[in-house]
């Protein structure tokens, strides 16, 4: 298994995205530390990995809050005496229109979105040994325009280019950094009407909304060996929706 005896946290991994991250790496041998805000969730999702094999821990962790980051890697590290593999994927996308966007609303979005990768990137630089990876989970928000998305489109974008930069910062260390933009991927967060799903699904080329396991078969070769060559690098995973 390639990531037998590694260890990964995966930020906001209760439910969506992150928990599917979080199955897939224990799938691949890795023990995770599932953490997120909502605890009770995120001890079912420890519950499954422990069934699957690995070991898994609970670390409650708000990750725009820098005293609960440096909880959540101090606890990794006295449990799994190492960290491998950072997934920064905790993030939110309330729609508000730019005209009834408040500074409050900017700034919640770009403290759990963006300030929440800094936070988390900053510890795990210190901990991370040589091969040692960080995922982010980008959107294709930082690519095409979403209305009613202002806050959250900068936030992704952001991302996008701070990893391009943070991978030059510690590629001397073997460390790589990379990130995944997803398209429509079906979460409890991005529940909509069925309408709109179908409005959806009529503009991606693949025809389906993507799952929670579609992100996670790339996060997991971005996590591997196999990826060992790419850094600084951001790879779309929509179904092609943001090909016209
Ligand atoms: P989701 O279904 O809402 O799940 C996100 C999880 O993160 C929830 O358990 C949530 O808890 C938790 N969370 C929220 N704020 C947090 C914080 N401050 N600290 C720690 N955990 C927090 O979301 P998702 O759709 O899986 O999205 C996951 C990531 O993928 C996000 O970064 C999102 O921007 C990105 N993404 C998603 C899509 C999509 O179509 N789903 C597309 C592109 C990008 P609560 O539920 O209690 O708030």
């Amino acid at each position: 298994m390639p990531l037998q005896n590694k260890t990964a946290i995966v930020t906001g991994a209760a439910k969506g995205i992150g928990k599917g991250i979080a199955i897939a790496l224990a799938k691949e041998g890795a023990n995770v530390v599932v953490s997120d805000i909502d605890q009770k969730e995120a001890e079912k999702v420890a519950e499954e990995i422990r069934k699957i094999g690995p070991k898994a821990l609970v670390i409650q962790c708000d990750v725009s809050k820098k005293e609960e980051v440096e909880n959540l890697f101090r606890k990794t590290v006295e449990e799994f005496g190492k960290l491998d593999i950072l997934v920064n994927n905790a993030g939110i996308y309330p729609f508000v229109s730019f005209a009834d966007m408040k500074e409050e609303d900017w700034d919640k979005v770009m403290n759990i979105n963006l300030k929440s990768v800094f936070l988390c990137s900053k510890k795990a630089a210190e901990v991370l040994p040589e091969g040692g990876r960080i995922v982010n989970i980008s959107s294709v928000a930082a690519f095409v325009g979403f209305e009613s998305l202002v806050h959250y489109c900068a936030t992704k974008g952001a991302v996008n280019a701070m990893i391009r930069a943070l991978a030059l910062e510690l590629a001397p260390k073997k460390i790589t950094v990379n990130a995944v933009a997803p398209g429509a991927i079906e979460t409890p967060g991005a529940k909509g009407p069925e309408e709109q799903m179908k409005q959806t699904i009529a503009m991606i080329p693949l025809a389906r909304e993507g799952q929670p396991e579609d992100i996670a078969n790339v996060v997991v070769f971005l996590a591997s060996e196999k990826s060992d060559y790419i850094t600084g690098q951001t790879i779309i995973v929509d179904g092609g929706w943001t090909l016209r």
